[in-house]
């Protein structure tokens, strides 16, 4: 062993002791996963000098046949993986081996409850990497050298997996990385080849360059024991490459797993091969699982890009819109030249065409699923339907495909969950309905006892109930759906068309005309407040209710735009009363003009109230109303 300079002990970033203790314990049932994580960081290590080695050939020096052995010690008992990979320099073993840099980790770590077995769950959205090597080892040393730097310049990074971690500078011969597993009393079956050979076929046979074991040579006695031989274990080649009938699903979710970063299985994939004007190969993932970053701008999101098999780049983003930024895959281009950079691929027109076909099979892969796996695309819905309903605003060429993969929660259904399609919608539409009707607002329980669904209860017409705070602003972007259009039930004159029968219409106008005068003497009362006054056909139970006006912001997008400090426009309801409603009738017969103004505002009040609006005065709205009972006891 060379001298070792300029020693220093760091302590862990605390995230990752709670991710390594997380680990050990949650993970025993599985250990045998630490050799896929390191394989397949090796297997990054050497993309990432394959791709650095097209600009500077000088670094491949020292050895062109990139490769990964796993050797093992029964007397030691340790575990050793070597790659001939980019390396790592000391700066770089600080960062990557002793914090995650993924922002929002910290925040995302608080969240975790103690409970091993729920908390196990998160790991899948970190994936495992490097720290899994602690499920088997009370000791792990890392001997890397950056590829280009000289041999005076490795790093030995050494830990015991607890609070901290020491570095070290050394000589290393060659570039590349050598981690050496110093396995747990009770782990000695991982220091054997037969175990180290099927853990790597079960895993990491997908892995595109060699991974080599010592070959088992018997020693002959009386005879020197031969030279190491080493033999390839693995089938070395992009799986991407191969055709898809020889692929077995077990190979395409590990493969996943190494591309994904991801510990659990994906949904659902598409493989395919585009011949033609543009030659690439595409494999496209649905994680099982939202990562914790969904919603962060600056998360990491893309393909891995490869041309000709060379990896070329990690997170290319010009391939897919931002609203399927959790699809994880892998493309290679024929077609791109090798110094593609990300600038160029988001002006290339290559790229365009290549981002609308890759669009269409993530959506195509999603009807699928949803078709024939209804309860994963549930799971599908619960973590990514919100970003889905983005979609529309984003992607206009896709409108109607993205609708029809949306999913609502409805008056049919008492559970609140979103699990209507607007394809379930319409097959159980009424007969002569030819609209599509929702009703948007801040929580189920709010919008499921709206007044503004008292007439679709009455005529059993259902209506979708949306309550995600991106709700509004998508059904602004949605204007129909094979052929029917959408129409909000909270706002403007409710027309339900033929739903209405001729009776029903001409029992309108006949209302409406009787009430001429209520309707003049309450505009005078509410004045200002309201932008109009009329009777309402949406009502059976309630007194009144306020409707939004056509062309007006609803609540929801007032007081997001709000919220974000922008002056939104004054926009006044329309006061629409039921004129059966006992409490109209009392107020209709209401002598005392001032008694009549207190009373209508009190109206006016509650159908705000009613719909989830604060008041403007709740002070008045109190002070009349005690007015009232007062009056009403005396
Ligand atoms: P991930 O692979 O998801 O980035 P890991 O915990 O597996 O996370 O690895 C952390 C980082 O450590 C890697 O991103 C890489 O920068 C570095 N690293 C790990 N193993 C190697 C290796 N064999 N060669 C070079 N760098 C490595
Ligand atoms: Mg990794």
């Amino acid at each position: 062993m060379s001298v070792e300079t300029q020693k220093e002990t760091l302590g862990f970033q605390t995230e990752v002791k709670q991710l390594l203790h997380l680990m050990i314990h949650s993970l025993y049932s599985n250990k045998e996963i630490f050799l896929r994580e390191l394989i397949s960081n090796a297997s990054d290590a050497v993309d990432k000098l394959r791709f650095e080695a097209l600009a500077k050939p000088e670094l491949l020096e020292g050895g062109a046949e990139l490769k990964i052995r796993v050797s093992f010690d029964k007397d030691a008992n340790t575990v050793t993986l070597e790659d001939n990979g980019i390396g790592m320099s000391r700066e770089d073993v600080i960062t990557h081996l002793g914090t995650i840099a993924k922002s929002g980790t910290a925040d995302f770590m608080k969240n975790l409850t103690g409970d091993q077995k729920k908390d196990s769950h998160l790991i899948g959205q970190f994936g495992v990497g490097f720290y899994s090597a602690f499920i088997v080892a009370d000791k792990v040393d890392v001997f890397s050298r950056r590829a280009g730097a000289p041999a005076a310049e490795g790093v030995h990074w050494s830990s015991k997996g607890e609070g901290d971690f020491e570095v070290a500078t050394v000589d290393k011969a060659d570039r590349g990385t050598r981690i050496v597993l110093h396995l747990k009393k009770g782990e000695e079956e991982f220091a054997d080849g037969w175990r180290l050979r099927n853990i790597i076929k079960k895993y990491s046979d997908h892995i595109a360059l060699p991974i080599e074991l010592p070959k088992q040579v018997e020693a002959v006695e009386g005879e020197e024991k031969p030279a190491e031989e080493w033999e390839t274990v693995n089938r070395a080649s992009a799986l991407w490459t191969r055709p898809r009938t020889e692929i077995k699903d077990e190979e395409y979710q590990e493969f996943y797993k190494h591309i994904g970063h991801d510990f659990e299985n994906p949904l659902a994939w598409s493989h395919n091969k585009v011949e033609g004007k543009l030659e690439y190969n595409s494999l496209l993932y649905v994680p099982a699982r939202a990562p914790f970053d969904l919603y962060q701008r600056e998360a990491p999101r893309g393909l891995k890009l490869y041309v000709q098999r060379v990896f070329v780049m990690d997170q290319a983003e010009s391939f897919l819109p931002l609203y399927l930024r959790f699809i994880k895959g892998v493309v290679d281009s024929n077609d791109l030249s090798l110094n593609v950079s990300r600038e160029i691929l988001q002006k290339d027109p290559i790229i365009d065409s290549m981002k609308s076909a890759l669009t269409k099979r993530v959506l195509d892969m999603l009807e699928k699923l949803a078709k024939n796996e209804p309860e994963q695309y549930k799971g599908f819905w619960k973590n990514f339907g919100q970003v889905m309903k983005e979609g529309p605003a984003e992607d206009f060429a896709n409108k109607e495909k993205i609708a029809g993969l949306l999913r609502f929660a409805s008056t049919s259904d008492d559970s609140g969950e979103q699990s209507v399609s607007l394809a379930d919608y319409l097959a159980r539409a009424k007969e002569g309905q030819d609209k599509i009707y929702f009703l948007t607002g801040e929580s189920y329980a709010q919008v499921k006892n709206s007044p503004h669904l008292e007439v679709f209860r009455k005529k059993g017409i259902e209506v979708l109930l949306l309550t995600d705070r991106i709700d509004e602003w998508l059904m602004s972007y949605l204007s129909e759906f094979d052929g029917k259009n959408f129409v909000d039930v909270a706002r403007g004159d409710l027309d339900l068309g033929k739903l209405d029968s001729e009776e029903d219409k001409k029992a309108q106008e006949e209302v409406a005309k009787e009430k001429e005068g209520l309707v003049e003497r309450l505009k005078a009362a509410l004045g200002e407040s309201v932008s109009e006054v009329r009777v309402s056909h949406r009502l059976t139970d309630s007194p009144a209710i306020l409707a939004i006006g056509e062309q007006d912001l609803g609540l929801q997008m007032r007081q997001i735009l709000e919220a974000s400090g922008q002056k939104v426009p004054d926009s006044k309801p329309i006061f629409e009363f039921n004129p059966g409603h006992p409490l109209i009738e009392k107020l209709d017969n209401e002598q005392s003009e001032d008694r009549f103004a207190d009373f209508s505002h009190i109206l006016f009040d509650q159908a705000a109230l009613a719909a989830g609006d604060s008041l403007k005065d709740p002070a008045a709205y109190v002070r009349r109303l005690n007015k009232l009972l007062v009056e009403l006891s005396a």
